[in-house]
């Protein structure tokens, strides 16, 4: 039985068209291979085998090597301008649910932002789960993480003070043409890591039956900017050139390749002008 978590369609019999598998994109599952299942009504994209999440998260590259470079503050900087569109203040407090190693908590301080934690249930430092509620709560690539978007959702919400914000960004399946042609997207699909990939029409939609008041709505990347490699396009190139391997990518000798593929220069001072893909955001306001 396949069945969406994300809408109501449920079939024994999937469409062909519908199923697909690629590999992961991290060292430890680059040889192996996941099934994925597009809803045809929501378009989710569902990878289907289930996983231990204490097993995959326990070496996750992500979690360990990303550090706080020029790039990452650039990037950084756009989501944090997000934001500010919502009238974050210095004084507010601010909960990175998902925070992975805890980078844009080491990002806000440095701006000013005094109070601000991160929880992210796999990495010790962070595991702590916060009891009290928040001016602003961020789920920043976390909702494709986990097998019940809709139920993280409400978790987080839950932690948002009447009247606070909710910023909710994630990977997008609405540009995934075909589920036989997969290879050009292990970035965005990142098995088995990703386990619900689904479009921005959905994401919005997520807060709306919640009755959440949507501020502003994303369609790009917070990794798109103009400044040079600070964009997703790069990152996408730049990965595919080093076989998707994000464990070697995140190493500092991987960035000499850049030196010897003119085409990745290229991407890295114009890729904001050809996006790979899109990466849904909303910022909610939280009203009960
Ligand atoms: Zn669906």
């Amino acid at each position: 039985m396949y069945s969406c978590n994300l809408c109501a369609y449920t079939t024994d019999t999937p469409n062909a068209d519908d199923l697909g598998s690629i590999k992961g994109n991290t060292e430890k599952y680059l040889n192996r291979s996941f099934s994925l299942w597009r809803c045809p009504e929501c378009k989710t994209i569902h990878s289907l085998e289930p996983v231990d999440f204490a097993e995959i998260y326990a070496d996750y590259p992500l979690n360990h090597t990303r550090t706080l470079d020029v790039y990452a503050r650039r990037t950084l900087s756009n989501l944090l301008k997000r934001l500010n569109q919502g009238g974050l203040k210095k004084s507010a407090s601010i909960l990175d649910y998902g925070c992975g190693n805890g980078i844009f908590v080491e990002f806000l301080k440095q701006q000013g932002y005094a109070n601000v934690v991160g929880f992210d249930p796999y990495v010790e430092q962070f595991k702590q789960q916060p009891s009290q509620q928040f001016d602003v709560v961020v789920l920043n690539d976390v909702l494709e993480h986990v097998e019940d978007p809709g139920a993280l959702l409400d978790a987080a919400a839950r932690l948002v003070r009447k009247g606070g914000l909710l910023y909710g960004g994630t990977a997008d399946s609405g540009g995934v043409a075909s589920m036989k042609q997969l290879a050009k997207h292990m970035l965005r699909l990142h098995q088995p890591f990703h386990r619900k990939i689904f479009t921005q029409q959905k994401l919005r939609e997520l807060g709306h039956v919640r009755g959440y008041t949507e501020l502003a709505s994303y369609r790009r990347s917070y990794m798109d900017t103009l400044y040079p490699f600070g964009n997703y396009r790069f990152l996408d190139e730049f990965s595919a050139a080093l076989g998707y391997n994000m464990d070697l990518a995140l190493k500092p000798e991987s960035a000499a390749i850049v030196g010897k593929k003119p085409y990745l220069l290229f991407y890295a001072f114009f890729g904001y002008f050809f996006p790979s893909a899109d990466e849904p955001a909303v910022l909610w306001k939280i009203n009960s």
